[in-house]
């Protein structure tokens, strides 16, 4: 499978602003933020986006991430107020990085729904 920028990110090739990482998972500030916190978590293997995730394959993965997800929301102080997940998928959803990312995103009221 194709690597992106992020795997780069994951071995530490070019630098990013880390937040968490694990064995399986890698969390790091995104380089445009769209709200005071904006996260991306992502598998450290590559995979390109959420068609690729497949059923029991993947389900402990999605249990690390959302784990992630837990610990970074309470570490950067937004898990009261609530924050928002996102997965763009796709050329319809908007994806420009064809490595699966959440973007975590909190600090402000967010608006609803997206453009
Ligand atoms: P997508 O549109 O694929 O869901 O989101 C990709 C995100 O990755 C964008 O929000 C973009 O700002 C972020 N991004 C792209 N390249 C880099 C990079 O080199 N470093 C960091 N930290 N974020 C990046």
């Amino acid at each position: 499978m194709a690597e992106t920028i992020f795997s780069k990110i994951i071995r530490k090739e070019i630098p990013a602003e880390i937040v968490f990482e694990n064995e399986t998972v890698l969390a790091f500030k995104d380089i445009k933020p769209q709200a005071p916190v904006h996260v991306l978590i992502i598998p450290k293997d590559v995979i390109p986006s959420t068609r690729e995730i497949i059923g029991s394959n993947h389900s402990k993965l999605l249990g690390d991430l959302f784990d992630a997800t837990n610990k970074i929301a309470n570490d950067l102080g937004i898990s009261k107020d609530g924050f928002r997940l996102v997965i763009n998928c796709g050329d319809n959803g908007g994806q420009e990085v064809y490595h699966l990312h959440m973007h975590l995103l909190g600090g402000r009221k967010l608006n609803w729904p997206p453009g």
